[in-house]
């Protein structure tokens, strides 16, 4: 089995770096250009990288060229991935749209949805936001109970979802709407596309850990949203909601390993320059050991991504194999943070003046781990589709 990239995608790793070089500010990344400090320079950022992306032809590397993308394939979308996280580039702010509901669309959208909606989302006219999640509908997501409703030529949706991520930003938001209240709950689901932009649409911020806030609670007080706009079949938005967990637990995160690689290096840079029992921490024995295993895990997670991800060679969408990644890398990540923590010990709260912390970089990844775990279906979430589809235990009867 040779799990080397060949010469070509060697190639367009050449001129990604070369890209990346050209575009990205002299000194990005280090304390001449430091990363921006508030949520509001950084979706500025996010905005602006996409557009970038899109005029230099970086935008939908593996999606088809007849809809705005590159015509590549997902190992092209890979070792971008792995480029920009090595140089910290920007994070855009469609990543649900590219990440989700692009790749969606592709498997399960009309022809004429897909010539509607995927060229703008790639440039980063449309943004898009994700309404799955409602007060009393997480992990049991298909106990939701915003409807949406058949008047005239529109459908018209009422309800609120919550932990909508970016919907602040949002043009369009995807949302799961039951349309058949007589049904069982997993039947009667609609999968819907509704413009943001209109008044029964009310975005309000919800703020997190990291003080930043990124999600939100949207109210859908008689939105409108065209009857063409249903991706799938009326009634069969569950089937359609899974195709883009799919994606959202396996393809949504390729090129992670890297960025959590650049972490690791600013967390072994400050184990050499912090103390710990006879020297440096990196010269204590306790620290070395899990700096060490947490190190493997990271090159595991490359490797399990790339296999995951190898199976879109042959298939349109992943199966419980998403799961079991997903479950890897957040539940690895949240160590990570915590290791990271216990080496800065007593000088956490000064170590934004410590070059090697990297600016905050290990306290945002020790504070984001812990959303890693919950967001795309929490761990336990992920554990029991793993007992069920793969281990062949009995089904989980809440779900
Ligand atoms: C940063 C972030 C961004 C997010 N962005 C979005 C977004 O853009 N759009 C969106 O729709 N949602 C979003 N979410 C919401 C996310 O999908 C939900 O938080 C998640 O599905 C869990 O649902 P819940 O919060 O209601 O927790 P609950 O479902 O109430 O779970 C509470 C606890 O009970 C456990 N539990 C529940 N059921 C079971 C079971 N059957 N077996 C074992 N344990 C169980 C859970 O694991 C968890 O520990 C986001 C979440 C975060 C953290």
């Amino acid at each position: 089995m040779d799990i080397a990239f060949g010469k070509e995608q060697e190639d367009f790793r050449d001129r990604t770096r070369q890209f990346l070089q050209a575009v990205l500010p002299p000194g990005w990344g280090t304390s001449r250009h430091p990363y921006p400090q508030t949520a509001k320079e950084e979706e500025e950022l996010g905005m602006w990288w996409e557009r970038t992306l899109w005029e230099h032809g970086y935008a939908g590397l593996s999606w088809p060229q007849n809809y705005g993308g590159q015509g590549l394939t997902w190992l092209e979308q890979v070792i971008f991935s792995e480029e920009c996280a090595r140089v910290n580039a920007p994070v855009g702010v469609n990543g649900l749209g590219k990440g989700l509901l692009g790749p969606t669309l592709l498997v399960e959208g009309t022809e004429a949805q897909k010539r509607r909606f995927i060229p703008p989302l790639l440039a980063g006219e449309e943004i898009w936001c994700q309404g799955y999640s409602e007060p009393n509908a997480g992990s049991d997501l298909a106990s939701l109970t915003t409807r949406a409703e058949r008047v005239g030529e529109e459908w018209v949706v009422t309800g609120q979802k919550i932990w909508t991520s970016y919907a602040h930003l949002a043009d369009w938001c995807f949302v799961l709407a039951r349309t058949d209240a007589s049904a069982p709950k997993h039947r009667g689901i609609t999968f819907l596309l509704v413009p943001m932009h209109q008044a029964g649409v009310k975005v309000e911020p919800l703020r997190q850990l990291t003080g930043e806030a990124h999600f939100n609670s949207v109210t859908f007080d008689g939105a409108r949203t065209a009857l063409e706009n249903v991706v799938g079949q009326v009634n069969d938005g569950w089937r359609v909601a899974n195709t883009i967990l799919s994606f959202e637990r396996g393809t949504w995160i390729v090129g992670r390993h890297a960025q959590y690689m650049r972490e690791m290096d600013a967390l072994l840079q400050a184990a050499r320059d912090l103390p710990g029992t006879g020297g440096s921490a990196a010269q204590d024995s306790y620290f070395r050991q899990r700096l060490m295993a947490l190190w493997s895990e990271i090159e595991v997670l490359r490797f399990h991504g790339y296999q995951v991800i190898t199976q879109l060679q042959t298939k349109s969408q992943l199966g419980p194999e998403a799961s079991m990644l997903k479950l890897y890398y957040s539940e690895m990540h949240k160590r990570f943070g915590e290791l990271a923590m216990e080496v800065l010990g007593s000088h956490m709260p000064f170590s934004e003046g410590l070059e090697s912390v990297g600016a905050g970089l290990l306290h945002r990844a020790f504070l984001g781990s812990r959303a890693e775990t919950i967001f795309a279906g929490t761990s336990e979430i992920q554990r029991n589709v793993i007992a069920e589809r793969v281990l062949g235990l009995p089904k989980d009867d809440r779900h």
